[in-house]
């Protein structure tokens, strides 16, 4: 084909692009539609982000402390939820609050402060370091249910749950660790009903029961 026999069709391309007519017919361009948290849903993530890296710090201190493996596993699971929240900060374009990756650096006073009387409190000795680490659980999770209820957003009551059956697990996990010594667990934070219930079930696993039965189900 001669460069020359093309004009014609150049020009129609460009005429009918600038009728409304072609504009109705063309495909919609997909824009992702991001409805922005409120502020309380902002503030909510900010803090889960850094609730997730005290959770780190404290049980690799406590590793380093201890070499206790409990602490070293659950820990790469905390970068994992620290991670998962750094995804939507991203999403909604809010400022990180971890400008600081460094053990022990935080930007809520508080969180510092939790850290702080944490390890003072676990380097005591195994036994004690097992109660701190079920601590950060039931606080965790209570924080995450509360988080959920706030929430309007599919994408972060996702993520949070996913946070949520994790916390369950390594609330699981330390108490089974303190009771292999011979001990009776009894909750620190929430209610001993809420701690029971999720201590009789069973580890869950990632992603069972996740799948949909039908499509366009609502
Ligand atoms: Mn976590
Ligand atoms: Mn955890």
């Amino acid at each position: 084909m001669k460069l020359i026999s093309l004009v014609p069709v150049l020009i129609l391309s460009v005429v009918f692009a600038a009728s409304p007519l072609y504009a109705k017919n063309a495909p919609p361009v997909k824009t992702p539609v991001i409805t922005p948290l409120s502020v309380d849903e902002v503030e909510t993530l900010v803090f889960m982000r850094e609730e997730e890296k005290m959770a780190r710090d404290v049980y690799l201190s406590f590793y380093e402390q201890l070499q206790l493996v409990i602490f070293t596993n659950i820990a790469s699971a905390e970068q994992q939820h620290m991670d998962a929240l750094k995804v939507l900060l991203d999403q909604y374009a809010i400022d990180d609050p971890v400008v600081d990756n460094t053990v022990g650096a935080f930007t809520d006073p508080g969180l510092l402060a939790l850290y702080e009387s944490l390890l003072v409190n676990g380097f005591v000795g195994e036994i004690e370091a097992l109660y701190v680490g079920a601590l950060i659980e039931e606080i965790d999770i209570q924080d995450l249910i509360d988080a959920i209820a706030e929430s309007d957003h599919t994408d972060v009551i996702q993520a949070y749950e996913n946070l949520l059956q994790g916390s369950r697990n390594h609330l699981r996990a330390f108490v089974r660790n303190i009771e292999s010594r011979g001990l009776i667990y009894e909750a620190q934070y929430m209610d001993q009903d809420q701690v029971d219930e999720i201590l009789d079930n069973p580890m869950e696993r990632k992603n069972k029961g996740k799948r949909k039965g039908k499509k366009g189900g609502r």
